[in-house]
């Protein structure tokens, strides 16, 4: 253990002036407002990756962690109660300008760590333009990418949403939230939208899904949740210290 100044937000300007910039890590957590399921709350996306960025940052050298941008691009689950959105072109802007402000104080070294899929494209942007113009390394790191490492946990499946993989991950993240009492009664999509050969044919989540999971719900186990958690943020932390030494 660190010590617990981990969190940038909690620290006076004057701690953070005294910073060796140069060697410091920034981990930015990112997510969504969404609806997750009946089981599940619909800040899930940003509590994971929040939890994931906290955990790492508190056990690694010279890393802080910002608050977390809980609402991301989402619209495609609107016919959901509570869902909440902003554009690609408001977020992508939103983000760039927060790691501009980063960029402002001296602090060039950012992990994204975001915890939804709808994001990846307006933060990779965001990413490309501050590390093209602005000459940061800017990183994005998304916790269900490593298939294989998923796959070895939940006995070869991938991650859906709102499904086993994900359920599992925010039950052992946050399990004063999850309903578990509703795992048994649980209907989902197989898969993510309506599709044939490649070719998507719904726009939003509530033409394939009526209870907006999407994916298997068989054997959603909190200790499995852990493990992918434990495991991911040791690769988090072992892309720290890769990124550290640049
Ligand atoms: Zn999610």
């Amino acid at each position: 253990m660190k010590n617990n100044r981990f969190l940038l937000h909690e620290l006076s300007w004057q701690d953070i002036s005294k910073i060796d910039k140069d060697k410091t890590i920034i981990l930015l957590p990112i997510g969504s407002t969404e609806q997750h399921g009946p089981q599940n709350p619909i800040g899930t996306d940003f509590l994971i990756a929040e939890h994931i960025a906290r955990k790492t940052a508190e056990i690694s050298p010279l890393t802080y962690c910002l608050p977390t941008i809980p609402i991301g691009v989402a619209s495609h689950h609107r016919n959901f109660p509570g869902t909440l959105w902003v554009s690609h072109e408001v977020f992508e802007e939103y983000v760039t300008e927060v790691l501009n402000s980063l960029h402002y104080h001296g602090f060039d070294k950012v992990i994204v760590v975001n915890g939804h899929g709808g994001n990846t494209s307006s933060i990779s942007n965001a990413i490309s333009y501050c590390n093209d113009t602005l000459e940061m390394t800017c990183i994005l790191f998304e916790w269900w990418k490593d298939q294989s490492l998923i796959g070895s946990i939940f006995d070869g499946l991938s991650c859906g949403h709102a499904d086993a993989v994900e359920t599992s991950v925010i039950f052992a993240a946050r399990p004063d939230l999850v309903q578990s009492d509703k795992f048994d009664s649980l209907t989902s999509a197989s898969k993510w939208g309506r599709e044939i050969g490649g070719l998507y044919l719904s726009s939003r989540t509530d033409q394939f899904t009526s209870s907006g999971i999407a994916g298997s719900v068989e054997g959603i186990s909190q200790e499995k949740g852990q493990k992918l958690l434990e495991k991911t943020v040791y690769l988090l932390e072992k892309a720290i210290k890769e990124i550290s030494k640049s």
